[in-house]
């Protein structure tokens, strides 16, 4: 999987309404983190090797090495037709 590619799936799954986003570690804060390329974050620290690391936008103090499997073993196409009936119920709901 490139960098990118775990972004992207970093990122669909913290925007899922049915599962809990990955949340900052650090005491009192609940921000929701990011997926980020280590080296984007800082190019001066000496990362050891380009990886893709979670960070916090809220307190932007806190970095995150492990990402669970669990991001990467859901059944992506699932993922989307589970995503759309929630849209769709949503606007039902609006439209009500
Ligand atoms: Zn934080």
């Amino acid at each position: 999987m490139t960098e990118e590619e775990i972004i992207q799936r970093v990122g669909l799954w913290q925007k899922c309404d049915f599962v809990h986003p990955l949340t900052c570690g650090k005491d009192k804060c609940d921000g929701i983190l990011v997926a980020k390329v280590n080296t984007d974050i800082d190019p001066y620290f000496d990362w050891g090797e380009p990886a893709v690391v979670l960070t916090c936008p809220k307190c932007k103090d806190y970095i995150q090495e492990h990402i669970p499997e669990v991001v990467f073993n859901i059944n992506y196409e699932q993922f989307d037709i589970m995503s759309e009936l929630i849209e769709e119920m949503k606007k039902r709901n609006k439209n009500g």
